[in-house]
Order: C-alpha cells, then sequence, then structure tokens
C-alpha cells in the first residue's frame, strides 16, 4: 500500500514539545529547526549563550527530514567549474570545506549519541552519457592535483562491481562520503540541543525581524521577544519575514520514493556496496538503499515545490525512472512518496554571513545534509565571536530578477534544464 508520507519519520520516535511562553529576551534568536538551526543553536549554547530557537512547525519539518541521507563530498558545481569562478585557492578551501562539514555530521552523531546509521559508505556519480564520463577523468585529476584528494574513474565495464544498471556510461567513486537517517539525526540534534538548554518553541512563526538601537525585536504569531543578535536558517522555506533573503532563494521541488524491502540478492545486485548514487543530469535521480533494504529513489519529478497533488504525480514518474534504471525493481511495490523544497541560490552556491544585520545560512543546492549543519556550527561561533574560517563568507549573493517570493520561473528554469539535458 503506498503512503503519502515521508519513509524516515517511521524510523523516528515522535517527540512533543509542550508549548511554553516565548521568553522575553534572549541572547539569540534562532529561526527555523533544522540542521542550520539546530546546529547553530547547539554550538551558541555550548558556548554559553541565551537561545530560542523559533520553529514554525516542528523541529526537523523541512528539508531536513525529507532528504535522501547523502552526505557528499564537493558541492553541487562541478571542481573546474569552482577553480575557474573562485581561483584554486579559494576552490581548495571551499572543498576542504566540503569534508570538514562531513566530520562534523560525524562528529555531532558520535558526541550527542545520535543513533542515525551515519556510514561513510561512499558515493557514486553515474554518467548519464558518454560525453559525461569522458569528463570523469579529468575531474579526477583536477581533485587529486588541486585538492589532494582522491576518486576513481570506473570506465562502464566495471561499473557494475558498484551498481547493477546497464544505463550508464560509467561512473565516479568517492569513497569519503556517507550515509545517514536524516530524520534521526535533525531529531538527535534538537535533544542535544535541548539538554544544551536551547529554548525550543515549535508551532511559532517568525513574521517580522525589527533591528532596534541595540539587538532586534523578533516578532511572531505568539508574541515578540528581544535578541541581541538573529540567525536565520529557513532554507527552501524562507519566507515574508525575511525579504531580503527571500529574494536571493527559490524553492525548487524535489521528490522520493521508496519501495517495500528487496531480497537481500537483490539489494546485493542493484547496490553492490552500498553506496549513495547520483546521476549526472541536470534533472537527476539520486538512489540508495536504506538500511532495511528498501530503494529509495529520488529525483525532480516536478520543479515546484511540493504539494499533495505534486507528490501523487510524481509517483510514477519517479517509480518509471527507477524501473529505467533497475528494470529488476518492476514488481517491487512502492510503499511511500514524499517532497521537499530545495534551496537554490542563482549562482548555485551555499551562502553564508550577515545580512542587514542578520546572520543567515542558505543555498545548499542539495548538499545541505553537510553543509546545513557545518554552516549552521560555523555560524555559531562567528556569533560567539569565536574564530571560523570560512571561504564562503563575502561571497555576491545575487538576486533573482523580478522575484519578491512567487517563484515565476520555475516552470522556465524546468524546461531550461531538462533542453539543457537533452543537448548537452
Ligand atoms: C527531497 C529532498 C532531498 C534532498 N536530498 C539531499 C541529500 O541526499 N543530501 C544533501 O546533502 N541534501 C539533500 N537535500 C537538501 C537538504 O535536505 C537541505 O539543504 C537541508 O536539510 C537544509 O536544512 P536547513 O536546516 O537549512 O533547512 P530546513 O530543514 O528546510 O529547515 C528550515 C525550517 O525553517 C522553518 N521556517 C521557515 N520560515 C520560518 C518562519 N518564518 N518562522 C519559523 N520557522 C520558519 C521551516 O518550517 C523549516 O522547518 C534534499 C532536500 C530535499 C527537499
Amino acid at each position: 500500500m503506498l503512503n503519502e508520507t515521508n519513509f524516515w519519520l517511521t524510523t523516528t520516535p515522535a517527540r512533543s514539545i509542550s508549548a511554553h511562553p516565548l521568553p522575553a529576551q534572549v541572547d539569540v534568536v534562532v529561526v527555523g529547526a533544522g540542521f542550520s538551526g539546530l546546529s547553530a543553536a547547539l554550538t551558541l549554547a555550548r558556548g554559553g549563550a541565551r537561545v530560542a530557537v523559533l520553529e514554525a512547525q516542528t523541529a526537523g519539518w523541512g528539508a531536513s527530514c525529507r532528504n535522501g541521507g547523502m552526505v557528499l563530498t564537493g558541492m553541487k558545481l562541478g571542481v573546474e567549474t569552482l577553480i575557474q569562478q573562485y581561483g584554486r585557492e579559494r576552490a581548495r578551501r571551499m572543498f576542504e570545506l566540503s569534508l570538514a562539514a562531513i566530520d562534523t555530521v560525524e562528529d555531532l552523531a558520535r558526541e550527542e549519541s545520535i543513533n542515525c546509521d551515519f556510514e561513510r559508505c561512499g558515493h557514486l556519480e553515474v554518467a548519464w552519457k558518454e560525453a559525461h564520463f569522458n569528463g570523469y577523468a579529468r575531474a579526477a585529476e583536477l581533485m587529486e592535483k588541486e585538492f589532494n584528494h582522491k576518486v576513481s574513474v570506473l570506465a562502464r565495464a566495471d561499473q557494475y562491481t558498484e551498481i547493477g544498471s546497464q544505463l550508464y556510461h560509467g561512473a565516479l567513486l568517492d569513497e569519503t562520503s556517507a550515509g545517514v537517517n536524516p530524520a534521526r539525526f535533525v531529531s538527535g540534534l534538537a535533544d542535544a540541543a535541548i539538554r544544551q538548554g536551547v529554548d525550543l518553541h515549535e508551532q511559532t512563526t517568525v513574521l517580522a525581524i525589527e533591528k532596534q538601537a541595540s539587538g532586534f525585536l523578533v516578532r511572531t504569531d505568539r508574541g515578540s521577544l528581544q535578541a541581541r543578535q538573529v540567525f536565520v536558517g529557513t532554507s527552501g522555506y524562507t519566507g515574508a519575514a525575511t525579504p531580503a533573503l527571500r529574494k536571493r532563494i527559490a524553492p525548487i521541488g524535489s521528490y522520493i520514493i521508496t519501495t517495500a524491502p528487496l531480497p537481500e540478492e537483490m539489494a546485493r545486485r542493484v547496490i553492490p556496496n552500498g553506496r549513495m548514487i547520483f546521476d549526472s543530469k541536470h534533472y537527476l535521480y539520486y538512489f540508495r538503499l536504506t538500511p532495511d533494504r528498501r530503494m529509495m529513489f529520488g529525483g525532480r519529478a516536478a520543479f515546484r515545490p511540493e504539494t499533495a497533488a505534486s507528490i501523487r504525480e510524481s509517483v510514477p514518474i519517479m517509480r518509471q525512472g527507477m524501473v529505467d534504471v533497475f528494470p529488476e525493481l518492476r514488481d517491487i511495490p512502492v510503499e511511500y512518496a514524499w517532497g521537499g523544497s530545495l534551496d537554490f541560490a542563482m549562482d548555485m552556491m551555499p551562502h553564508t554571513g550577515r545580512m542587514e544585520g542578520v546572520d543567515y545560512a542558505l543555498g545548499y543546492a542539495g548538499h545541505g545534509v553537510a553543509f546545513a549543519t557545518h554552516l549552521g556550527m560555523l555560524a555559531g561561533k562567528r556569533l560567539l565571536g569565536q574564530p571560523a574560517d570560512d571561504p564562503l563568507e563575502g561571497l555576491p549573493f545575487p538576486v533573482y530578477p523580478l522575484y519578491w517570493g512567487k517563484p515565476w520561473f520555475l516552470p522556465f528554469a524546468g524546461l531550461y534544464y531538462r533542453v539543457l539535458d537533452l543537448i548537452s
């Protein structure tokens, strides 16, 4: 039977935080209780700050519990593009940041005893076209030469040790990446933050952040509070309370289906070494096995943010994609389907810093499990006045033209990337 719900949530005990009055004043208000906000809050509380986290829904409700749980090296932009755009030195530091971000997830899971199936299983990028595969040797060479990071190129004839599919033209294997159960991880972060003294308020929507002579007045639908500083980690759910950020972030839908558990032999044939896998298309597929051997298969079934209707429409599309990749899954029932919003800046880069006095981190473009956790932690350090070496700070943060909150351009962007997938 198909449940139009998130599989990860079925593996995570529900937590209920009873509504309690907002404090009158804190050192830092954190807006959003996903990886970014909770990691920032935990860091701040560990540093002795009084922190209130305000979350419009429930902790982890946003992209943080809905994602594929792929904890990936690198960024959305490939290494060659990073070097071209930011120069060798800064690109090297950005790549190192991505490795440090994976360590942060691993360290937090260990330090806070979060039972979230974190495993350094590696990732595989598979080439949708021969031309894409031809770029892999150059990417591998650049990563080794410029970033001292080793990956392996697998020719088509050799890829079957990693993936039981005839569809791809070879693969790039990076053994540093990891997999995690994101819902358990974000839930564990919330518990850790509360243990550390963070005051977490669910069902509390921030309506406005007003600059005052010293600090901020934060207005919510449950009253107002004063804060010396504010950190915003609202990713693809960024709204009217932070108009300057909303103009810079487009919410893009991503959809996932999850099958019934596969027979052990079949699971071993389709993804023999349990890698996290994504392909080289713009309209990409990403897939993995869950710890109980289900196939979790995601992609851009529609570009627009998720609704009940778009989730329903995505099921046959994602199912067909999965069967195209793995024909032997044809008769395996799909049991779960859900969607979520990714946060894309126009330059496809993560952004962090301070705007109009408010600190933020967002724009993870599908690499947020590691980056959101890490940039939240770095933002927390920055707010505590501690050194936080961050090559992303000060990156120009472009505004989407003629965009004030309704992403009218998404159908055009979707079409553009479909055409690009056909011709490039
Ligand atoms: C389907 C899907 C698959 C993905 N797969 C991967 C993957 O495999 N690997 C990877 O690295 N990344 C992946 N991502 C991206 C990753 O999940 C996100 O980048 C990351 O979770 C962002 O975390 P966050 O804390 O910044 O935001 P979120 O987790 O989205 O949290 C933001 C929160 O802010 C709250 N909020 C918004 N406005 C307000 C307000 N005014 N007042 C109070 N609260 C507010 C929202 O309710 C929300 O809970 C995926 C995303 C999706 C949607």
